[in-house]
């Protein structure tokens, strides 16, 4: 397969298309991107890597971020993890509230906000300094030193985050959240505010087309049954509202970020990334998507 050659020329034909949708604005910091914005970024379980476009430009990785603290809480604590979150796709939009009244604050899924929000309250219950051990976790995933938090992007959603504020502290009244909800608030809102290029989160998502092991220093992260379980959460849940739709698109586990990234897996052979900013009105980035449908038609690998 000459995957340089595939993406190229579905590189030219996609940033050929008209733009549509738009940047998402309810986080004013995203706001300041330019929409022209598309990388590409394939590695190999081999570690092969090819890149298109603006795959070295950092970005916001926003709900992307949020595989990373599923698979360091999932480390720490095992199965016990899933009496605080359910692995049911919602149905509904990343931040909505609606089902977590009837459903007694246990958010369906650790992807949508609410459920990320318990797994950083987990983190904080099982780490002395949950925010560095977090950014190490992630350093050490990308084999990167380098990579941040941004303190503008975190500050600039914090102040107008007012909806995961609800969420946070709703889920405080039904006792599953242990810390005080501000602190947790703080954890989620670096977690999103994280930047990566295409190439740098195509090589940290390696380890879940690779059995749950790096594929630089073979490095165990998780075990085999658990890196199936979080791609089969991707696979049903990554995509909040328009999971099903991927699936049916693209075929593969993956996980998008209002940010414009989307990270997808083929296990045992190749971890992908696209990243352009102007989103559909489900949050996901909309050149991605197509991209990506592409791509997996092209290659006429599949999972199914
Ligand atoms: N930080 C964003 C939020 O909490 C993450 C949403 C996303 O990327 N889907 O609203």
């Amino acid at each position: 397969m000459d995957y340089q050659f595939v993406i190229n020329s579905l590189y030219d034909k996609v940033s050929n298309e008209p733009l549509q949708g738009a940047v998402a604005n309810y986080i004013p910091e995203l706001a300041k991107v330019n929409p022209k914005y598309f990388g590409v970024a394939l590695t190999l379980t081999d570690n092969t890597a090819f890149a298109i476009g603006n795959a070295d430009i950092k970005f916001s990785i926003q709900s992307i971020a949020k595989v990373f603290s599923l698979a360091l809480a999932y480390s720490l604590i095992g199965d016990e993890i899933w009496q605080r979150v359910n692995v049911e796709p919602s149905g509904t939009s990343f931040n909505s509230l609606v089902q977590l009244e009837a459903d007694l604050g246990l958010p369906r899924n650790p992807f949508v906000n609410g459920g990320a929000l318990v797994i950083c309250d987990i983190l904080m219950c099982q780490l002395e300094d949950a925010k560095s051990q977090l950014l190490t976790f992630i350093r050490n995933l990308s084999d990167n030193p380098l990579i941040e938090y941004s303190p503008n992007i975190a500050a600039s959603e914090k102040t107008n985050g007012f909806r995961n504020i609800a969420l946070c502290n709703f889920i405080k009244s039904f006792g599953n959240i242990k810390n005080h909800p501000n602190d947790v608030l703080d954890l989620y809102f670096d977690l999103c505010s994280i930047e990566m290029s295409c190439s740098e989160l195509s090589k940290s998502f390696l380890f879940l087309a690779n059995n749950g092991c790096k594929t630089t220093d073979g490095l165990k992260i998780l075990n085999y049954s658990q890196t199936k379980r979080i791609n089969a959460i991707m696979q049903t849940c990554g995509f909040y509202d328009e999971s099903g739709e991927f699936t049916f698109k693209v075929g593969l586990p993956g996980k998008s970020g209002v940010g414009g990234g989307i990270v997808a897996i083929h296990p045992n052979l190749y971890s992908i990334v696209t990243w352009s900013p102007l989103l559909n009105e489900k949050g996901n980035s909309v050149k991605g998507i197509h991209f990506l449908e592409q791509f997996t038609t092209e290659t006429q690998y599949s999972i199914f």
